[in-house]
């Protein structure tokens, strides 16, 4: 875009005067700009459910997570009898849920 650059002011195309990228006319010469300043648009993000980033799980923890997701209903029908397989039924609901949100897309990087 004539007249913008990269310091967060452009350049009146009639008095050279410094303005703020989102003023609307030139606060020296008064001149209006004829558009809005429009930043270059961002990169595309990029999601993964592998890779973790400072606030969701790496990967470790969701394999674990998945592992105990697996594990724990065949130790309860295991130890418990029978009467574990209440449980594993109300956990064959619950662990959709569960590593629905283990395995949650996050963002980890726009590229280039
Ligand atoms: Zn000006």
């Amino acid at each position: 875009m004539p007249g913008a650059d990269n310091s967060g002011v452009r350049r009146c195309a009639r008095c050279d005067a410094a303005v703020p990228l989102e003023a609307r006319w030139c606060s020296l010469c008064h001149a209006a700009f004829e558009a809005p300043y429009v930043p270059p648009p961002s990169p595309e993000p990029v999601y993964s459910r592998w890779a973790g980033d400072a606030v969701s799980l790496g990967p470790r923890a969701r394999v674990a997570w998945t592992a105990g997701a697996v594990l724990v209903p065949v130790a309860v029908v295991a130890y418990v009898g029978v009467i574990g397989m209440f449980v594993v039924v109300a956990w064959l609901f619950l662990a959709p849920v569960v590593l629905r949100d283990v395995w949650r897309r996050t963002r980890v990087r726009p590229s280039r």
